[in-house]
């Protein structure tokens, strides 16, 4: 059975206690590789190795640091197809969905920080003529960088090619649930070279590896993305030693969807925002408010489409929707679906586990699932399911389905549908979420802010604002 291993000062090294886990392929629900279960000593050992390199790669030019990063975008870009057969085996995500979402992703975040931090520069002012201010902005230092399982090889990449564009060193952990591609990331960084201690990879679970990487005093800055109650904890240890902290957290996004809207855009994004990596994704539109003339319409056609879904091996070409990540992530999302019936929600499809023929007879497989009849306030509307179910709510006015769309703890992402330029305006304008789509989905420009309001996080990723976080910023007066 293939071993993963730890990546520690440029070498792939079995975890200090010699322990492994289990890692299971949720698409056949059996075990296929293991991984280590690491621990303090191995996050000292990875501390000591990113100290040691610190110096160094934080005082390279930063063309050659970025030559370094874009050789490794080539890498996996050459290795395309066995990392997206990878990252499908691992999550249970269409082999079709990584190959032109995922892994082309992990390569372009590495490519867009390499020359993105060629271009990054700072600010002087010149105050009253009688002095100037510059503006420096040096690497923090050793920092944790941790990911989650929906979208492994894209958000480790999405937050480790900042850091080490900045000049950071980096102890970097993917979810234990999804290690592979991060480990067949390590080997790729071996071969472009980059210098051993520049970037470690920890492997094992949050709450003791994690966990370590949060506590060790060496490291000064901690970028997290995964579940709201996870970045409290880490928010708890990390505050009181003062550590920087970038935190991306769950969602609730709204889908609200106009009687003035493109139908058949809004009906056709509506069911990708809904179902797209088995509705895991942070920024899926899992509450869609539809105006009530439209809303008759636009529930049959989207309960259709819904159905003709093909759910089942994601190695199937065909497969649309496949498995969740793992048993007990299928059983909080079963769970929330029996929880909508008893909050008064009536399943118009799916709703059930998926029974698939032939090697993925054991797998995690769940139905697209569509509830309408709840309440905004109801739980099913107001905690983060994370799987391919969503509920479909009628509203009348502008006010009443802001109120519903902002009463939720969370502030991430909202989707709005309207052909009418002065309300798309007047709407984004007053939905609490700090990422919002007019009229498209999931469109990105890795330039723009990237997070969430409220209880979605803290801070922001992307372009300018995510080499900002990974560096300390001086400001020098010289008195003329
Ligand atoms: P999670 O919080 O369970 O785990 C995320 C990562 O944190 C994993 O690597 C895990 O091992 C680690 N971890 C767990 N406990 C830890 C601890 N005490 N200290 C340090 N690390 C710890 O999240 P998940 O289940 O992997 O991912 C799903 C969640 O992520 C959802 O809530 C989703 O909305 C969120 N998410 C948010 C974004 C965003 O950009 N806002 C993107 C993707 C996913």
């Amino acid at each position: 059975m293939q071993k993963i291993q730890n990546y520690i000062d440029g070498k792939l090294v079995d975890p200090r206690s010699g322990n492994f886990l289990d890692n299971i392929n949720p698409a056949e629900g059996k075990v296929y590789s293991l991984i280590p279960d690491s621990d303090a000593g191995d996050v000292a050992d990875a501390n000591a190795a990113a100290q040691k390199a610190f110096p160094e790669w934080s005082a390279m030019a930063v063309e050659k640091r970025s030559a370094n990063l874009s050789k490794i975008a080539d890498l996996i870009d050459r290795d395309l197809e066995a990392l997206a057969v990878a990252e499908s085996v691992d999550q249970g995500k269409p082999v079709s969905l990584a190959r032109v979402v995922d892994i082309p992703r992990a390569s372009a975040n590495m490519r867009f920080f390499a020359t993105g931090a060629i271009h990054f520069a700072s600010e002087a002012h010149i105050t009253d003529q009688e002095a100037v201010n510059y503006t420096t902005r040096t690497p923090v230092g050793v920092v944790g960088c941790i990911s989650p399982w929906n979208l492994p090889l894209y958000l480790f990449t999405w937050k480790i090619a900042p850091a080490l564009a900045a000049g950071c060193t980096v102890i970097a952990k993917p979810s234990e649930l999804t290690p592979m591609t991060a480990y067949l990331f390590s080997k790729l960084c071996i071969e472009a070279g980059l210098p051993p201690g520049v970037l470690n990879i920890l492997h094992g679970l949050g709450g003791k590896v994690g966990q370590a990487i949060i506590e060790h005093p060496g490291i000064t800055a901690i970028s997290f993305t995964g579940g709201t109650v996870t970045g409290k904890k880490i928010a708890s240890t990390a505050a009181p030693m003062f550590k920087k902290l970038s935190l991306e957290l769950g969602g609730k996004n709204p889908n609200i969807i106009f009687a003035d809207c493109d139908f058949e855009k809004a009906l056709s994004t509506s069911i990708q925002s809904s179902f797209a990596n088995q509705g895991e994704i942070c920024l899926c539109g899992s509450r869609i408010f539809v105006e009530r003339s439209l809303y008759q319409k636009f529930v049959d056609a989207f309960v259709e489409r819904s159905k003709n879904l093909t759910i089942g091996d994601p190695a199937d070409e065909k497969t649309k929707v496949g498995a969740l990540v793992s048993q007990a992530h299928m059983e909080k999302v079963l769970s929330y679906i029996d929880l909508a019936q008893k909050e008064g929600g009536r399943i118009l499809t799916g709703g059930k586990q998926v029974r698939v023929s032939g090697r993925c007879a054991n797998g995690f497989f769940v139905e697209p699932t569509v509830i309408v009849g709840l309440s905004h306030e109801c739980r099913t509307n107001q905690e983060e399911i994370f799987g391919p179910v969503v509920t479909i709510m009628p509203f009348d006015t502008e006010d009443e389905v802001l109120a519903y769309a902002n009463s939720t703890t969370y502030g991430l992402s909202a989707t709005i549908w309207t052909e009418n330029l002065k309300r798309a305006h007047r709407v984004s304008a007053r939905v609490k979420s700090g990422i919002i789509w007019v009229n498209c989905w999931l469109f990105r420009d890795l330039r723009t802010p990237f997070g969430g309001m409220k209880q979605s996080g803290v801070g922001r990723e992307g372009g300018w604002e995510a080499l900002k976080f990974f560096t300390e910023t001086r400001n020098v007066c010289i008195k003329l």
